[in-house]
């Protein structure tokens, strides 16, 4: 296991004065964890004395740390909800925070189908503008002369609401690229993108893809890395290419723009970089025609050094797709952020994606980690994490969460200076994901319950089920094997039945998973794969053969095994697509 015990040698030679800065913030801050996290947590405690959350638990002003080990429990979401509730109706008491709640920041992660809120502080944004800002610095160390080019970065917002007492509802980057932090950034030769923010704040998904890709392919020759926040965003964007090169080559060789894109400031902003070009066109035109699309991200953009897209946790399983569109460029995860909290930043960001470590950075929450280790006991602080351990996230931010669970399991592989750093090793209790949606085990269960209703006057039951996230194709989708029990053969369920039941499932699952398949056409439709009798039973032969307990044999509610996936989609009898899309609206279900 890799010890970093300090950053690369450049250091001493950093890109520019700014870069300097950074590190050198980088640098103090993992060498003083432990008091940087006192400080933390005293400032927190302190601000918030008066708040209803805190005397509740009778901190009396306490600010030290055993205090609040002694006396502010451990929660989890569902356990702050009714409070979470009361700022959401309008309560403008101070309950968590002795700052206003600004906005609520809906985290992909739901509770009861829906999103969870998570309230947040005006000043949020400056910490999170702080890790954003030692991004370039630490990447600039590893890849000499990003100056001289610009990132095509897919980067979207989605649709806000508002809650019964007014405040904004919207994910934290929708927030982040509506502030003024982002809109109004001062130029920074490192950090240029081509795609204009018009494009990026356009709330419709297809005309900001399309005035993104747009500009990508404009200016091919400027770009130097290519991303997205997820793997799944950038090859939703390689896939949208394959879909609409034709138009948009059009549009490049004419120097028009496709009257889809209908939203009048991005019509504005691309009427200044659209101009006829058409032997570029033909070059586009050329490249997308080919059958043979690998390779393509590097044959369009030639001079792209590395992608920057998170390819941990969930996003794993895109890397092999990402190697193959983009010839086996490095891929670049920078950092671990939430919604509740952003925590930290990889600090080498050019190693495997299997190496990823992120150094939490002290300043940003005070943080202490559950061991996963059933023996082990009590919490630990950031400075007394061991190394190889896996641990569960808990964070107190400043905006009022106390001792909350952020439900991340995280491994520590190194150090560098003081502070540990975290491989992330997965998300509690999630079973499928395709890009930002969480379905975990419960929630599967509930929608097969709610589908198999519809087999009922086909005396049809399910009789054993599991899943996978099927993201061989763009866009990826859940596929569900069920093994049926038809006792009346001749009224057996048809397939248009078995379709709705794929429907009844989507509708469901959590409003993130139904917003991924409406609104941003990122998840295709379910599928059901009907496999013959006995399927699970040599499902679960093979299970003993490799080594489980035939007493504690259970079956896997989600398989990504490729021998399991074989053996079940070699009994598949029949697949079934969901006919059309599910309910979603940005209102909140209450
Ligand atoms: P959200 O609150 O919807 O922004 O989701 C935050 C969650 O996304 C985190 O708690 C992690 O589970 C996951 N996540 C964020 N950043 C990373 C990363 N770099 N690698 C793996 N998972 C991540």
């Amino acid at each position: 296991m890799a010890v970093d015990s300090s950053l690369p040698s450049p250091l001493a030679a950093p890109a520019s004065d700014k870069d300097a800065k950074a590190l050198q913030f980088i640098e103090e801050m993992t060498k003083n964890v432990d008091s940087v996290q006192q400080r933390v947590l005293r400032e927190i405690l302190s601000r918030n004395a008066e708040t209803e959350y805190l005397k509740r638990f009778s901190l009396n002003g306490s600010t030290d740390r055993e205090t609040f080990k002694s006396r502010i429990p451990v929660v989890t979401y569902e356990d702050l909800q009714p409070d979470i509730q009361r700022v959401a109706d309008g309560d403008k008491s101070p309950i968590f925070s002795a700052h206003p709640i600004s906005e609520f920041l809906t985290s992909s992660g739901t509770s009861a189908g829906e999103r969870k809120l998570m309230p947040t502080i005006h000043e949020e944004l400056d910490r999170r503008q702080l890790l954003y800002s030692l991004l370039m610095p630490v990447m600039n160390l590893y890849v000499p002369g990003l100056d001289k080019g610009k990132g095509l970065y897919f980067l979207f917002v989605k649709a806000s609401t508002k809650t019964p007492g007014g405040l904004l509802a919207r994910p934290v980057l929708t927030s982040y690229y509506n502030s003024d932090h982002f809109k109004t950034r001062p130029y920074d030769p490192f950090n240029v993108y081509t795609s204009p923010n018009e494009a990026i704040l356009c709330l419709d998904s297809f005309q900001s893809m399309y005035a993104q890709m747009l500009c990508g392919l404009i200016m091919r020759d400027d770009v130097l890395r290519v991303g997205a926040v997820f793997a799944s965003g950038l090859l939703r964007a390689i896939h949208f290419l394959q879909i609409n090169w034709k138009e948009l080559a059009h549009d490049i060789g004419n120097g028009t723009l496709n009257p889809k894109v209908t939203d009048a400031s991005v019509r504005e902003c691309m009427r200044k970089i659209l101009k006829p070009n058409p032997e570029l066109a033909e070059f586009i035109s050329n490249e997308c025609s080919e059958e043979n699309w690998e390779r393509i991200i590097v044959r369009i953009w030639p001079n792209t050094k590395y992608l920057d897209v998170i390819v941990t946790g969930a996003m794993a399983q895109y890397i092999p797709t990402l190697e193959y569109y983009s010839g086996g460029l490095p891929m670049a995860c920078t950092m671990y952020a939430s919604s509740e909290c952003y925590f930290g930043l990889n600090l080498n960001p050019m190693c495997k994606p299997s190496e990823v470590a992120y150094t939490i950075m002290p300043n940003m929450a005070y943080f202490e980690f559950l061991p996963t280790e059933s023996s082990a006991s009590g919490l630990v602080d950031l400075s007394d994490v061991e190394l190889c351990k896996e641990y569960e996230l808990i964070i107190t931010t400043y905006a009022g969460l106390c001792r909350y669970r952020v439900g991340d399991i995280l491994r520590v592989t190194g150090f560098h200076n003081a502070a540990p750093q975290f491989y992330f090793v997965r998300r509690k209790n999630v079973l499928l994901s395709i890009e930002s949606d969480k379905t975990d085990e419960a929630e599967l269960q509930n929608a097969i319950e709610n589908a198999s209703l519809l087999l009922k006057e086909f005396n049809t039951s399910v009789v054993e089920y599991t899943s996978y996230a099927d993201t061989k194709r763009i866009p990826g989708h859940y596929v569900i094997y069920w093994e049926l029990l038809a006792k009346d053969s001749a009224n057996a369920p048809t397939d248009d039945v078995l379709n709705q039941c794929c429907l009844q499932m989507e509708e469901s699952l959590n409003s993130v998973y139904r917003q991924s398949r409406v609104a941003d056409n990122s998840i295709g439709p379910l599928e059901i794969r009907v496999v013959q009798n006995s399927t699970f039973e040599e499902l679960m032969d093979y299970a003993i053969s490799r080594g489980a307990s035939i007493n504690q044999y259970k079956v896997p509610r989600c398989v990504s095994f490729t021998p399991m996936l074989e053996l079940l989609d070699s009994r598949v009898v029949s697949k079934h697509f969901s006919p059309c899309l599910p309910h979603w609206t940005t209102e909140r279900r209450r």
